[in-house]
């Protein structure tokens, strides 16, 4: 004779057997009875409460992007369904797996105009691989398990809707998940053709670089060893920042707005990129449209997608780049062109150092990073927030590969760094874990630093506050347009932090600054600490005015002037000394 159990209970237990122990959302009526069941197997299905439901799915979208496993919020029917929508768009852009459950009304209510009750499958569509309703109690584990599925195998979003009184029957107690039978990962090996080809044009070019994005996550130490073997200096797309130390020497960031100088400076200058699991969207405005083009990519879709390709691989990152180092040759004198780049960098580091201890008040945001740094543990998860917080953490993070760093990069979300400490922090609670913010990005999502304390999570709130939408701003300034709807209003956050049950600290100087870092060393619970910056907007990299010799000399001593921009060398100036 078969057990009994409640269709809701039975759903749970599918999501365990994917290994899913927690999940986040705030209830509704609609989901009374997944919430019953969520109570009666609180032991193995943790609830965490958020206090909004784009919270909800932003915390679980920030929880898969650092696990690469699947993480899963819920919304209740009509408004709760809607206010997950965000952290699902930010999973299905940064391709991480994500399962939703939302609530519905009672099948006799359903298409009746009752209470809070509409079709949510339209409203999904363009967010989810998967996208259905639940028709029978009896399916709802079987819909729960090809719901994951489908997520794992597309990295997108699976949306299950289910109308509250299915959960409550009673069904047979004897699904059996897929979860143990589920392969991923078998990916083409690369053909020894291309590798070779590959190889050829990387000898013949002068100016060869390697370029890598989120999809090299696990060949870092390939990637670090092709560079070396070939004098090949690297940079990354912004969200692949701490595949490579930044302290290794050879590695200069990435290029575009959220960026680094000698990062922008290596994409133009390149006759040959080694295009490595990325699908950086801005390359167009920064690499030669002639420069020969070599990309390793898992997705044949991708290959071609950016630029023109002279050689495609499709493998894995690790694999082609294992093959590469494997048949090719040392190059032993590092290279006129490594060698400038490698200066390059050195100088950019010599320049941003010049401001780490800078006691000017407002403050500059160099302090900030330097005290972040030095507490910062080998371990820890940064998540970064959108806006001109995204720019200083890729400049000023120091980042090494035990590390990892969230940003809702591709659907750029503001209000995304506060749920991803949430999502982060619940993964790995004995992981230390920040959230960086501008006080745009933070204000949006502040009454989830109740949730932090509700549960006590030990993370570090870091927001930069300049009263300013300061990325937008900028965008203001480059057209010409007067600033409009900018400005913001500023509060005391550290004070809005301590009402909220966390430790509060408001910085306005250097003294302050350290009092803040010292006491959150030592907390045991939240803590935010709200600096008071300048609103300065952050050296525009992708537009310099630093070479008086093909630069307007006025225009160079003005923006010099203007972003302090004193020992900045240009890279031509850089590299004529080393080509010459
Ligand atoms: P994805 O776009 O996720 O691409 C990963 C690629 O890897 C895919 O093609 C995938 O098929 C492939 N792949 C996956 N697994 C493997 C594998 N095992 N082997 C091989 N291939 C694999 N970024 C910048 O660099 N510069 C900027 O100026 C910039 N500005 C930004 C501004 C803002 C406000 C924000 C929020 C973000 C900004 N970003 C910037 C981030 C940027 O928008 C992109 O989202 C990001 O750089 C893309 O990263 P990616 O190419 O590494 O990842």
């Amino acid at each position: 004779m078969v057990e009994k159990i409640n269709a809701s209970d039975a759903m749970l237990k599918v999501m365990e057997a994917w290994g899913i122990d927690h999940i986040f959302g705030l209830p509704g009526g609609s989901f009374d009875s997944t919430m019953n069941a969520l109570h009666n197997r609180q032991k193995t299905m943790r609830y965490i409460q958020v206090r909004h439901e784009e919270v909800g799915t932003l915390a679980a979208a920030g929880e898969a992007k650092v696990t690469g496993k699947i993480a899963a919020a819920f919304g209740s029917a009509g408004p709760g369904a809607v206010h997950l929508l965000n952290g699902l768009y930010d999973a299905k852009y940064d391709n991480v797996p994500m399962l939703a459950l939302v609530g519905q009304v009672a099948t006799n209510m359903m298409n009746t105009d009752y209470f809070q009750e509409m079709n949510e499958n339209p409203m999904f569509a363009d967010v989810a691989v998967y996208n259905r309703t639940v028709m029978t109690a009896a399916q709802m584990p079987a819909v729960v398990d090809q719901a994951i599925q489908q997520a794992y195998k597309h990295n997108g979003v699976a949306v299950v809707t289910i109308p509250t009184d299915l959960g409550w029957q009673a069904i047979d107690d004897n699904f059996e998940p897929t979860a143990n039978l589920f392969q991923q990962g078998h990916y083409p090996l690369p053909r020894t053709t291309d590798i070779t080809d590959a190889l050829k044009l990387i000898k013949a070019a002068k100016h060869p670089i390697i370029y890598f994005g989120q999809g090299a996550k696990a060949a870092g130490q390939q990637i670090g060893a092709l560079s070396e073997k070939l004098k090949m200096p690297m940079m990354s797309s912004a969200l692949a920042k701490g595949i490579i130390a930044d302290q290794n020497p050879a590695y200069m960031v990435s290029a575009g707005r959220v960026a680094t100088k000698p990062g922008v400076d290596l994409a133009k200058t390149a006759d040959l990129i080694l295009f490595i699991g990325s699908n950086y969207e801005f390359g167009a405005y920064f690499f030669k449209p002639d420069a020969k083009f070599i990309q390793i990519d898992i997705d044949a879709t991708k290959i071609g997608h950016r630029h023109h390709v002279d050689v495609g691989i499709l493998a894995d990152a690790k694999t082609a780049l294992q093959a590469l180092l494997d048949a090719s040759q040392m190059v032993e004198t590092p290279t006129d062109f490594y060698q400038a780049a490698m200066a390059n960098k050195a100088n950019w580091e010599d320049w941003k150092a010049g401001f780490t201890e800078s006691d000017q008040v407002p403050m500059r945001v160099e302090p900030v990073f330097k005290a972040i740094n030095e507490m910062a543990n080998d371990d820890a998860i940064f998540n970064l927030d959108v806006g001109n917080v995204s720019i200083d953490g890729v400049r000023f993070l120091d980042m090494h590969p035990g590390q990892k760093m969230t940003l809702s990069a591709w659907y750029a979300t503001m209000g995304c760094a506060v749920p991803a400490a949430i999502g982060t922090q619940t993964a790995f609670p004995d992981r230390q874990v920040w959230s960086i913010s501008g006080d745009g990005g933070f204000t949006m999502v502040m009454q989830d630093i109740i949730t932090q304390a509700k549960y006590q999570m030990p993370i570090i709130n870091v927001v930069l506050s300049n009263d300013s939408f300061g990325f937008i701003e900028a965008e203001q300034d480059d057209k010409g347009q007067p600033h409009s709807g900018v400005a913001i209003q500023g509060a005391d956050y550290g004070a809005v932090a301590t009402a909220l049950g966390a430790q509060g600290f408001t910085v306005h100087n250097l003294t302050e600054l350290k009092t803040a870092f010292a006491a959150a060393k030592i907390a045991k619970g939240p803590v935010v600490i709200d600096v008071k910056i300048a609103n300065e907007r952050p050296l525009p990299v992708e537009q310099l005015v630093i070479d008086p010799e093909t630069q307007d000399p006025q225009a160079v001593e003005a923006f010099i002037k203007k972003y302090h921009a004193q020992g900045l060398i240009p890279f031509r100036a850089i590299l004529e000394q080393y080509e010459a």
